[in-house]
């Protein structure tokens, strides 16, 4: 039987409609949410990922301003733009595009920003505040990928999760993130050994290493829900995910396309952390 497909794209859509009447109900009260995007460099993919962005907070009522660099930029040319960021009362979320450009230390840039505009969720105060349970800003990606989840009904307490990837932007939020709704989780990378046999016991199987269609069938629980993060770039130009779509949505329960599954999710849940931001 063919998987169920979990419709990121319908989904945002609705998140996305509520967050406009939320801002419009701000609007009223005379508060217009801001949001700065820092990009450095002239990265492709970055440059699209950008102007995804603003163009959903412009579609939303949601003011948000450029702040474009070139790619040899000095560090401290950086972090005096984002001081200046957290100074300004009518910026109330900052997002750094990553990556940065080789000579920045993209860790010290991330914390600089204020942790309560920090809409992306990556300042140790956040990944803090999600390792304590406690209320923070949570990773875009992670948090959509939850809201897909959850908003499909899938079983996740006492379930097996796993998750393949270990990044600070997506694998690791997630799988706090899944084990904060009891599943158990086992978090996968590179040095994993026998991933395919890890992979099959999963109830709910996530694949954000970056590897275009490295999920096939015959790693896939019949009936699990499959969560596709990846996007790669093929050489003939078309889209792809970690997972092999055609195949595995013939064993699995559930499953997310690429494109049009966790991609429109993430921008949403940027539109919601941004909300947040400015009312908190
Ligand atoms: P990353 O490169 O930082 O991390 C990749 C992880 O995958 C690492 O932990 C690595 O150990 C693991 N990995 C790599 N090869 C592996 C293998 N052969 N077996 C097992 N594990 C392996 O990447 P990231 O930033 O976490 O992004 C992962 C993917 O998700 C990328 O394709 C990225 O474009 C995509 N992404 C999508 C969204 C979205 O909104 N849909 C958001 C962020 C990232």
């Amino acid at each position: 039987m063919a998987a169920r497909i979990l419709d990121g794209k319908s989904l945002a859509a609705q998140l996305r409609t509520e967050v406009k009447r939320k801002v419009a109900d701000l609007a009223r009260g005379g508060l217009r949410p801001g949001l700065a995007v820092v990009l450095a460099g002239d990265d492709p993919a970055s440059r699209v990922y950008v102007r995804n962005k603003v163009a959903a907070c412009e579609e939303t009522g949601i003011r948000s301003e450029r702040h474009e660099f070139p790619g040899a930029v000095a560090e401290d040319t950086l972090l005096q733009k984002i001081a200046a960021l957290n100074a300004d009362p009518a910026v109330h979320g900052i997002l750094v595009q990553l990556p940065l450009p080789r000579q920045i230390d993209a860790h010290k840039v991330l914390e600089a920003v204020s942790p309560e505009k920090d809409v992306d969720g990556f300042h140790a105060a956040n990944l803090g505040a999600l390792v304590a349970g406690a209320p923070g800003q949570v990773p875009c990606t992670p948090a959509g990928v939850m809201r897909l989840i959850e908003h499909a009904g899938v079983p996740l307490a006492g379930g097996r999760a796993v998750v393949i990837g270990r990044s600070t932007i997506v694998g690791k939020p997630l799988a706090l993130l899944l084990l904060q709704k009891d599943a158990t989780v086992t978090i996968c990378h590179s040095k994993t050994k026998e991933l395919g046999m890890v992979a099959r016991q999963a109830d709910i199987l996530v694949a954000a290493l970056g590897r275009a269609n490295f999920i096939t069938a015959d790693m896939v629980k019949p009936g699990a829900c499959v969560i596709d993060v990846g996007i790669n770039r093929l050489p003939d130009g078309r889209l792809a995910g970690d997972v092999d779509f055609a195949r595995v949505s013939q064993v699995a329960g559930w499953i997310t396309p690429v494109p049009g599954g966790v991609g429109p999710m993430t921008i949403a849940l940027l539109l919601e952390n941004c909300l947040r931001a400015a009312t908190a």
